[in-house]
């Protein structure tokens, strides 16, 4: 094994042997049930609607028993008394300490309580994450991050401070602005989203600024998006900055559930002493074999303040059985987040993930690094168009568009359109990118 045991790993959770892992996420599961039905209004409404009493949970297997949780109905139920977190709050409103709130790129926000317990949850998990993608105390860590309500890096923050790392609070800056600092402080870490990354290194050539030469990043942490794990866009990342990228995945409800480990294992470790994590298949709602694509939804299992238990994270992943290098008993998620479930749509008759285009685009060392998928209608019949750009100085030609063509049928299975357009003409995207427009 080939870790640094020195400071923030922790060889008793992470290598557990299967069976007792298990156990401790069945202690843990009764006892989350049994706080959410004792103190949140709105999980006892749930589980009294679905006649499940807390002892009825006496297997894993009893897991299932309990209805799934959407975010619908955690809007719904904010609706309520008391403000703003309404039946979802489950500890004395005296002891929340933080608020932050979803994104709600897809619908109202829901507003996210923490306790100081809870809060030093996040870190906890987060730190699990940060030691294991090699993050120490000698490294300078830069976070390019707008630090408002969104949760995001928040807890990186934090985590970084928890295992002695040094900080730099990257807010209130330009992009043009975080590189220079970067440069003249010596940041030797960086988290952020993959399309900020991106971003960074196009407005960093305009600087003329070489990251890979003229910076000292050499670890990165992306998170909020699939692309560390699409292996064309973690590819072009970590050859701009000269540093190696790692996955994260994780939710305002969900918690901070996966991670990548510093062996680059191609997928992402669950982080099994903290959360349980389901794989079910769409249309059974069944647990689904290793190898097979399904949707996720997770419990945190220590979490009081605001509670979740089965939470449909609407991203879908496929459960590997295969060990990890690092030695740790947390199973793997073959290729991270594959995407998000309901995103998922049907084109003539194929299930089609518009995240499955990144890795063709992004594959071609010809292109730029924006893109867009258009889903339209020409004569009734579905059809799916990808905008890409030429990268700058090159040139385009209809060979290059007809492997990009290929390339896309490859990867998608459908017939795709393809239209190169010059350097610099589809929007940039400075947090979570929205290449993805369905006109249908
Ligand atoms: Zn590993």
């Amino acid at each position: 094994m080939s870790f640094d045991a020195s400071r923030y790993w922790n060889p008793v959770l992470e290598t557990l042997p299967r069976a007792q892992l298990e156990q401790l996420q069945l202690l843990k599961f009764k006892r989350a049930v049994g706080h959410a039905y004792a103190n949140s209004p709105f999980y006892r409404k749930k589980l009294d609607g679905a006649k499940i009493k807390p002892g009825d949970i006496e297997t894993l297997r009893d897991i299932q028993k309990i209805p799934r949780t959407d975010k619908d109905e955690l809007r719904e139920a904010q609706q309520t008394e008391p403000f703003p977190y309404g039946s979802l709050l489950s500890i004395p409103r005296d002891d929340v300490t933080a608020f932050h709130q979803t994104s709600g790129t897809t619908g109202q926000a829901v507003r996210q309580a923490d306790s100081w317990r809870d809060w030093e949850w996040w870190s906890e998990c987060w730190a699990t994450i940060l030691w294991a993608q090699g993050f120490r105390p000698k490294d300078r860590v830069f976070i390019p991050f707008s630090y408002g309500v969104f949760i995001a890096f928040w807890a990186g923050h934090y985590a970084c401070e928890k295992i002695g790392c040094e900080v730099i609070p990257g807010g209130g800056l330009s992009t043009e602005d975080r590189i220079l600092k970067m440069k003249e402080i010596k940041a030797a870490a960086l988290m952020c989203t993959p399309t900020y990354a991106l971003h960074m290194a196009e407005a960093a050539a305009k600087l003329g600024i070489d990251l890979a030469k003229d910076l000292n990043v050499r670890k990165m942490l992306c998170s909020g998006e699939p692309g560390a794990l699409i292996p064309a866009t973690k590819r072009r990342i970590e050859e701009r900055w000269g540093a190696r990228v790692h996955d994260h995945a994780g939710a305002t409800e969900g918690g901070a559930w996966g991670f990548e480990c510093a062996e680059q294992p191609g997928g992402l470790h669950v982080n099994e002493a903290m959360f349980f994590l389901e794989v079910l298949g769409t249309e059974t709602g069944q647990p689904v074999e290793p190898g097979v694509k399904g949707e996720l939804v997770i419990t945190p299992l220590d979490r009081r303040a605001q509670p979740y238990l089965r939470f449909n994270l609407k991203d879908t992943a496929i459960l590997s059985d295969e060990p990890c290098k690092c030695g740790r008993s947390f199973r793997l998620l073959q290729g991270g987040v594959l995407g998000r479930s309901d995103r998922l749509t049907k084109v003539r008759g194929v299930l089609f993930s518009p995240t499955s285009v990144e890795e063709a685009v992004r594959g071609f060392p010809e292109l730029g690094d924006e893109y867009q998928v258009i889903l339209h209608k020409r004569d009734e019949l579905d059809e799916v168009t990808v905008k890409a750009e030429i990268k700058p100085g090159g040139n385009r030609s209809p060979e290059l568009e007809e492997r990009l063509r290929q390339a896309l049928r490859l990867h998608t299975g459908i017939r795709i359109n393809v239209e190169v357009e010059a350097y610099g003409t589809l929007p940039r995207f400075e947090v979570k990118a929205s290449r993805f427009k369905d006109q249908r």
